[in-house]
């Protein structure tokens, strides 16, 4: 296949080369869409075919000087078929840097874990994720990405540096996150671009990135969470048997009631001014509302519980979302799910915290309006459902089993995860990589890989989340 001359081993790489980038140039506007993808994938099967297989050929006669080792500790001959090293801390090299290949597209991932006070005791999800169940700690939160507050890693690499090291790979700009809660998280909004920016700007040490940070949650089992103010028919209703919550709200609550957008702001900085009022009307709250009394449980007379009464409840269930927007008051308050975010740590409190609540922010921030929850329920498409959302990310769901055994997915835009919650699922490139994945691991592929697709088969269920810039 290779000639013996480096003149023509280097022009031959430079043809194939220019014919890769042209048809990943093509590919490159077909979106993450199921049907999109397969279409593509189809179309174009065959050119996909002979030119990856070309670009292998070339790279390993051109590679042969054994400097490539991705997974030291695959039996030999096994390069092409890398067997899947479970990304565990027990089953990673403890010296040395790890050798790691750039011809091998899907590299194993492992989370950074959190253990904020909310979290659940293992085992949970967020335990399972990280493969561990040591310690006593609350088990939050494990984040995929390259967040400089906990980058994830590729063998004992950050993947934040392993993907500074290696452009060609691209940068994800958005976190994938497993969370495990035991108990409400604080009342919280993030900024818009704009405001992220300006926040950064002026108090870093409280506002850590210059991004927005919309969300997307996906229920894995039932979750409670509050998002966006009830309608005023709703506040109305609940306040006008409450007399000490109207009292903590102020006198502006008459203005509530012709003009809701304005009142709802000046009830709430009417009520972060008094705190002398939150017992009374927190006692009277508990007798009457479930959402406060079980918040109360937990955080006593804080302000947020009486915020708490004023937001819109649901219980997700699994497989269900909602879209969170910049601007949006939001509270998670019990059970499991996948998240999804930009990558940003920007949150502005309102309550249900120890930490800050920068109220003079918060009041410019939020709109008061009612405008109802972002629910995202995708009806299933073969194996495949797309949870999309107005956000610089994709997510996609594949669920294999007896009816679908494979499935193809199509070429995205950015680097992508790959996710397995549950199973047994075999990944594979056009290359010929192919990683076998079970529950809990997770795979990174570089921007190229997410330009030319991969095809999954087994039974499980797995999240592939890309960027889309
Ligand atoms: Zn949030």
């Amino acid at each position: 296949m290779v000639t013996s001359t480096g003149v023509a081993e280097n022009s031959l790489v430079q043809v194939v080369t220019q014919a890769r980038r042209d048809l990943l140039q093509v590919l490159s506007f077909v979106s993450l869409s199921p049907n999109d993808g397969l279409h593509a994938m189809e179309q174009n099967k065959e050119l996909y075919q002979s030119l990856y297989g070309l670009v292998a050929d070339i790279k390993e006669s051109l590679d042969d000087d054994g400097t490539v080792s991705a997974f030291p500790n695959a039996p030999s001959g096994s390069r092409n078929k890398p067997h899947f090293q479970p990304p565990h801390a027990s089953n990673r090299p403890s010296v040395g840097q790890p050798t790691i290949a750039l011809d091998l597209l899907l590299h194993p991932v492992h989370p950074a874990v959190q253990h904020y006070p909310w979290g659940r005791q293992a085992p949970c999800l967020v335990s399972t994720m990280a493969g561990s169940a040591d310690g006593t700690e609350p088990w939050a939160e494990a984040w995929y990405g390259i967040h400089p507050k906990a980058p994830s890693t590729v063998a004992t690499v950050p993947l934040s540096d392993f993907t500074a090291a290696h452009p060609s790979l691209g940068r994800p700009t958005f976190l994938l996150k497993a969370l495990s809660i035991a108990k409400p998280l604080s009342i919280q909004a993030h900024p818009d671009q704009e405001l992220a920016a300006t926040l950064h700007a002026r108090r870093p040490d409280i506002y850590p990135d210059a991004s927005h940070k919309p969300e997307l949650m996906i229920a894995v089992k039932p979750t409670g969470l509050l998002c966006g103010f009830k309608t005023s028919a709703e506040i109305v209703a609940l306040m006008d048997s409450l007399p000490a919550v109207r009292a903590a709200l102020g006198a502006c609550f008459a203005e509530y009631r012709q003009n809701p957008e304005v009142g709802l702001k000046q009830c709430l900085a009417h009520l972060f001014d008094h705190p002398e009022t939150h017992e009374a009307a927190i006692a009277e709250l508990v007798a009457v509302d479930g959402v406060a009394a079980f918040v109360h449980g937990f955080f006593g007379t804080d302000v947020g519980v009486i915020v708490a009464a004023l937001l819109e409840h649901r219980t997700l269930q699994p497989g269900e979302a909602v879209f969170i927007p910049a601007n949006e008051l939001h509270c998670y308050l019990s059970g499991e799910g996948i998240e999804v975010m930009v990558s940003s740590d920007n949150v502005v409190r309102c309550g249900l915290t120890g930490k800050l609540i920068d109220t003079d922010t918060l009041l410019g921030m939020i709109t008061g309006k009612h405008t109802g929850m972002a629910m995202v329920i995708p009806p299933p498409e073969g194996p495949f459902r797309s949870y999309k959302c107005l956000a610089p990310f994709q997510v996609l769901r594949v669920t294999l089993d007896d009816e679908f055994k494979e499935a193809a997915v199509g070429p995205t835009a950015g680097p992508l995860f790959i996710l397995c919650l549950s199973g047994n699922v075999l990944v594979a490139t056009p290359t010929g990589q192919s990683v076998a994945i079970q529950t809990s691991q997770c795979l990174f592929a570089g921007h190229e890989l997410g330009l030319s697709g991969l095809t999954l088969s087994g039974a499980g269920d797995v999240f592939i989340v890309a960027g889309t810039q």
